[in-house]
């Protein structure tokens, strides 16, 4: 046993020092980035350009409630990614994707069975041209197989971008770019409803993973995406400023309209009294306790009971939940979210000085702090 004595950070560790900027306003900063795939062959002459990928690069994650069609077709539209959920079956994915489907910004997922190689391969053929990334994603990227398999579905198909992962370390973004993958996915632990921190005791502090595996990525001409433990638009810029290609987000696009969740009303009894109530026509002239009502949406980790038990009948003997189930407030359609965060990104871009988002790693210093913001009204926003 050893201990690695090296200080490793969360997002929440650090600010970004404002810089002397010529940037005057938020609107002339490009959030847009263009991206080449190291291992990726492009099969179509609309990708035999300069760049391979083109779009703002946030991505929705494959889960339940944000990796959905709807959540693809209208984040799409701003050039925004999703990761599909692997709960979908062939023949919705095929339909969709052969639909004329922008297939700039979607993947589809899989895990590493058998079963799931073969979906795969069937959408491929189905979608007729439609399908261009595939998201192969496991809880443990480390394990020997996952790497196997990623240079078999390389092998396979040599015209898909292939994301892979999940893995926090240089060396474990190497071994997978070498095997075919053209962005690793890094993120263990950090997620808003993951609980494999406290159920393992495994994990990496999300922003050193981020700087650390985007070093080893870049140097071989590939990508990562931050994944997991974003929780505001600062977090998100915070993760970009590491060296992260991409970002995904699970709880920040939890609880919108495009995830198809049921909303849930619940009723609270505030303090307040109301002076008059109306009771069958009559005006009672009482107080009565205001009642206030709020609505919630289910968001539940991968890994919890509540997946299991939806997608696969319940958990195995073998395993325990690595996810939680929460209630999220309602917030409408997504647009509203996503606005609000791109405004947060440009804005931190006019601080860094940076006029595009390629340019903010270049441009940031983080500052390690010990408080990043001052929360104490946090609790009273309306
Ligand atoms: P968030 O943006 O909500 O903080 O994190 C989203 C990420 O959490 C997902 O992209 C995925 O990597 C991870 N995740 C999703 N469900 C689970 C789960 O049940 N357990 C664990 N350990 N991680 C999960």
């Amino acid at each position: 046993m050893r201990i690695d004595q090296d200080v490793k950070l969360d997002y929440k560790d650090v600010l970004i020092r404002p810089k002397r900027s010529t940037l005057s306003s938020r609107k002339e900063v490009s959030l847009d980035r263009d991206f080449t795939f190291r291992n990726y062959v492009p099969d179509f002459p609309e990708n035999v350009k300069d760049y391979q990928y083109r779009g703002v690069p946030i991505m929705a994650a494959n889960m339940d409630g944000v990796g959905t069609f709807k959540m693809a077709s209208e984040l799409g539209k701003q050039g925004i990614f999703t990761c599909l959920v692997k709960t979908y079956t062939a023949e919705q994915l095929i339909e969709f994707f052969g639909n004329g489907i922008d297939r700039r910004y979607v993947a589809m997922s899989i895990g590493t069975s058998e079963a799931d190689f073969n979906k795969l391969v069937a959408v491929y053929a189905g979608a007729a041209g439609g399908l261009k990334y595939v998201c192969m994603d496991i809880a443990n990227g480390y394990s020997e197989h996952f790497a196997q398999h990623v240079r078999k579905v390389r092998e396979a198909f040599p015209h898909l971008v292939i994301i892979a992962g999940n893995v926090v370390t240089g060396e474990m973004t190497e071994e997978l770019i070498l095997n075919g993958a053209d962005i690793v996915k890094v993120g263990i632990g950090p997620g808003s409803v993951c609980t494999t921190r406290i159920q393992t005791g495994v994990g990496y502090p999300q922003l050193s993973a981020v700087m650390e595996c985007a070093d080893a990525a870049h140097g071989l001409g590939g990508h990562i995406i931050a994944d997991g433990g974003c929780t505001c638009p600062g977090d998100v810029a915070k993760a970009f400023a590491a060296g992260a290609d991409f970002v995904m987000l699970g709880g920040m696009l939890a609880g919108h309209d495009e995830g198809g969740g049921e909303v849930i009303t619940k009723y609270y009894l505030t303090n307040e009294l109301e002076p008059i109530q109306k009771m069958s026509g009559i005006d009672m002239m009482r107080e009565f306790p205001k009642v206030e009502e709020k609505q919630f949406v289910r968001f539940y980790g991968m890994s919890s009971d509540a997946a299991n038990t939806k997608h696969f009948g319940g958990l195995k003997d073998y395993r325990s939940s690595e996810g939680r189930e929460v209630l999220v407030p309602y917030r409408g359609s997504v647009g509203i979210t996503v606005q609000d965060l791109l405004g947060g990104i440009r804005s931190t871009c006019t601080y860094a000085g940076a006029k595009t988002l390629k340019q903010l790693s270049k441009c940031t210093t983080f500052i390690r702090c010990t408080q990043q913001f001052n929360g104490v009204y946090a609790s009273n926003d309306k």
